[in-house]
């Protein structure tokens, strides 16, 4: 038999004559004393008879073995916890005759004993209270432990590390002792705890915060007013199991200690379901008071399942051992009954329950073997179906499911990570962690609109306009990118006074009922008379090619026929509409010099540049804006997708004049457009772009990119053209390079291979025969690396 000494609980047992003279020699205190249950102190209540001290207190002699300064550990931390939240309801340290929180004191059998006297904490403990908790008094209680956990994170002791018996870091050493479970199949179960506990949780838990805990947070320790319909939680009591461990320790004990009170265990089948329920409460509750996080959610299923196993090696272990002392009235058939309940709901139904409680993403397997099931996710395109519409999702033959994502990587539900080539939006990638922050941060502080000054949106407004030119100074902000191009729109009219725009032949510019017009790139929109296209300048595929002279003016030569024919309309030109990444043309290569040469015409004819930067700029085509890169001047600059990193948040910036002429005419006032949050969003997105200086790394990784198509195309005749700025770039596949046949039907397998290949990619141009590839800017040479390695593959396997 393993060595058990460390399990006996061997408490003091002291008659009341020796405890009353302890009370008045070292208190002063007389009164009446009466037992009090506990795992291996003695205790008792002392109600006071003199007035004028408190009329009950608490005697506590410790066990013979606990070192003196443990003890001050304890009324230490009970000292700090009164200093850092009085209102929380924990018993105050009383001090001794001589000023002292605790003393040793030698008792009549010559053994000697720390011995500290707190307040008494009214109420009952919930065990007693004859009470269920209802959900509500379970958050209640989780949240008075999550705020105790706050009140002692400032706290520091340096016993505080001292060996527990209950500590989940030392659980192994009950692996030894499994064989106290006469049961078969209770054994195994127990035993295959343990061996996760090896495998996975105790490697995991030095990662996670960790500080002094109370430990042991159950239904005898929380102690709650009588009657009341909330929980009224009165006192948390019992330091004696103070331990530095992690924060998921003290959820998991609470969960555990406090879901199954009031509960018992009758062979009903839905046990599993009530007792993990009310875990979730708890666990919210605590959340609400002391923020849990990913790393919690992930460990606390094997915590709660460890926690029982070891008090059921614990409970069995010490009936075998110490059959003759008082032992704890937990039995190990409870927590065996609730180990088998928690594993009959398992880890991922656990873990879905406990996010959603505490408002977590709901489902992200990490592994395959944890992919969410088909039939799970046909249900989900059902639901969507259902709720949102035939709306099409990405081009796959069967939807991608993501719940999460990081950096380039998203993280699908079949529990692979795929790579983001697509992108456009999550500009420094996704989910990065200053912007997420910035976020949270600002929207724990104020979220409201620009009715009010606040400085974050000045802020904002000063740093973005800075990166435009001297002219561009003034903002307004809205909440897309289509909301930003009507906006323009209308200031163009106002200022020109002209009816009439131009835009690129297959253009997308938005979903308002003015911008879908400007958007003729969809097959459902034709060009109103008040606008005009043009011939996109694509050196590839267009009029005229690649090494051809004058390219730039051939194709600027166009706008002279647009402009003529909104000038016979009588329409006028108000403005040009340009994206200078030509996204929806696919990418080409702008021949220099044609963006001034058009620009040149435009002004001539009395039109503005709208400069549409939605998906250019940021330092997408490896400068700032796109237009810079063409060198053209704009009026009014629109943006969207790349602003807030995925939060929503568009801008139109324009001149001072523009701008008070718009006001002063049209009352424009969008809710949410440049609120607090979106403000936020956008000054971090700057502070990414410029701490971690990605505008360079998408110029030099963009690059690295398409050196290593090029080298693909040696290989892979499919391969037409490959073009790009900075971390845009397009590849064309063609079915005979000399007669560059768009490859339309091998760029639609493509793409379902490259998804096979853990790769997302998309499809543009008219007859959806180019990569678009819009890695994030933070993209490295190894990511390039991967997506060069798929689509070998995949142009392979075509
Ligand atoms: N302009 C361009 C160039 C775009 O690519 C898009 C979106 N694809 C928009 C405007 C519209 O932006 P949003 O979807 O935010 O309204």
């Amino acid at each position: 038999m393993p060595d058990m000494r460390f399990l006996d609980p061997n408490q003091p047992q002291h008659g009341a004559a020796e405890l009353l003279h302890v009370l008045e020699t070292v208190y002063g205190v007389r009164g009446e004393i009466r037992h009090l249950r506990s795992e291996r102190d003695q205790a008792v209540r002392v109600d006071v008879e003199a007035p004028g001290t408190p009329a009950r207190i608490v005697l506590k002699i410790s066990n013979r073995e606990q070192a003196e300064d443990i003890v001050d550990l304890q009324t230490a931390a009970l000292r700090h916890i009164e200093s850092a939240d009085p209102g929380l309801p924990v018993p105050r340290v009383i001090a001794d005759l001589e000023g002292r929180d605790h003393r040793s004191v030698t008792f009549a059998n010559g053994d000697r004993h720390a011995v500290h006297a707190l307040s008494w904490q009214p109420g009952a403990p919930l065990a007693q209270s004859g009470r269920v908790p209802t959900s509500a008094a379970r958050r209640e209680i989780g949240a008075a432990i999550g705020r105790l956990d706050r009140a002692l994170q400032g706290f520091f002791h340096p016993a505080a590390a001292h060996e527990h018996a209950w500590d989940f870091a030392a659980c192994l050493r009950f692996r030894e002792l499994t064989a106290v479970i006469a049961d078969g199949a209770d054994r195994l179960a127990v035993e295959s705890v343990f061996e996760r506990a090896a495998d996975k949780v105790l490697p995991a838990l030095p990662a996670l915060r960790r500080q002094l805990l109370h430990h042991d947070a159950n239904a005898d320790n929380v102690l709650v007013a009588a009657g009341a319909a909330a929980a009224g939680v009165t006192g948390i009591i019992d330091f004696g199991d103070l331990t530095f461990g992690a924060l998921a320790a003290e959820v998991a004990i609470a969960c555990d200690g406090i879901a199954g009170a009031g509960e018992t265990f009758d062979g009903n089948e839905s046990f599993g379901d009530t007792l993990v329920a009310a875990m979730y409460e708890v666990a919210a509750g605590y959340d609400s008071a002391m923020p849990l996080e990913e790393a919690d959610m992930e460990i606390l299923y094997d915590l709660v399942c460890l926690r029982n196993a070891m008090a059921a090696v614990i409970a069995a272990a010490r009936r075998q051992g110490f059959p003759e002392r008082d032992l704890h009235p937990e039995s190990p058939a409870h927590a065996i009954a609730r180990l088998h309940a928690l594993r009959a709901v398992g880890r991922d139904a656990f873990e879905r329950g406990l996010r959603r409680a505490c408002r977590f993403p709901v489902y992200c397997p990490r592994l395959p073997e944890d992919a969410a099931a088909l039939d799970e996710e046909d249900r989900l395109i059902a639901t969507r179906a259902r709720r949102m519409g035939k709306h099409a999702t990405h081009f796959y033959e069967r939807p991608m499911h993501f719940e999460r994502a990081r950096g380039p990587w998203l993280y699908a539900t079949d529990g692979h990570a795929y790579l983001d080539c697509y992108n456009n939006v999550p500009q420094v990638g996704h989910c990065h962690p200053h912007v997420t922050r910035a976020i949270a941060r600002q929207a724990a502080a104020l979220n409201t609109n620009t009715r009010y000054l606040y400085s974050v949106a000045l802020e904002y407004a000063d740093r973005l306009t800075a990166k435009l030119a001297p002219q561009l100074t003034a903002c307004l902000f809205v909440n897309s990118g289509s909301e930003a191009n009507d906006v323009a729109w209308q200031m163009a009219r106002l200022v020109t006074g002209r009816q009439g725009a131009i835009v690129m032949e297959d253009a997308y510019h938005g979903v308002t009922d003015v911008m879908r017009r400007f958007s003729p790139g969809h097959p459902d929109v034709a060009l109103p008379p008040f606008l005009k296209g043009l011939v996109v300048p694509d050196p590839y595929r267009g009029p005229w090619r690649a090494g051809e002279p004058d390219l730039a003016e051939k194709y600027a030569a166009d706008a002279d026929r647009a402009i003529a024919e909104l000038d016979a309309s009588g329409h006028g030109t108000a403005a040009f509409m340009i994206d200078s990444a030509l996204c929806s043309s696919g990418v080409p290569s702008v021949p220099d010099g044609y963006l001034r040469a058009v620009e040149t015409r435009v002004r001539a004819a009395g039109g503005l540049m709208i400069c549409d930067e939605v998906q250019s700029g940021f330092g997408r085509m490896g400068q700032w804006w796109g237009h810079e890169h063409h060198g053209a001047r704009a009026d009014i600059v629109t943006m969207g997708k790349p602003v807030g990193n995925g939060h929503p948040l568009g801008v139109v910036v324009t001149t001072q004049e523009i701008l008070n002429r718009f006001i002063d005419e049209v009352h424009l006032f969008s809710t949410f457009g440049g609120n607090t949050v979106a403000c936020a969003a956008g000054n971090a997105v700057l502070d990414v772009i410029e701490n971690e200086d990605l505008i360079e790394n998408g110029r030099r990784v963009g690059a690295y990119l398409r050196d290593e198509l090029r080298a693909l195309a040696s290989r892979h005749a499919l391969i037409g053209d490959v073009r790009g700025h900075g971390m845009i770039t397009g590849v064309e596949f063609v079915t005979d390079r000399g007669e560059r046949t768009p490859a339309r039907t091998e760029t639609r397998r493509l793409l379902e291979l490259m998804r096979r290949n853990r790769v997302l990619v998309g499809s543009e141009g008219r007859d959806a025969n180019i990569l678009k590839l819009r890695p994030c800017l933070a993209f490295e040479r190894e990511h390039v690396d991967r997506f060069i390695a798929a689509l070998d593959r995949s142009l392979a396997a075509l």
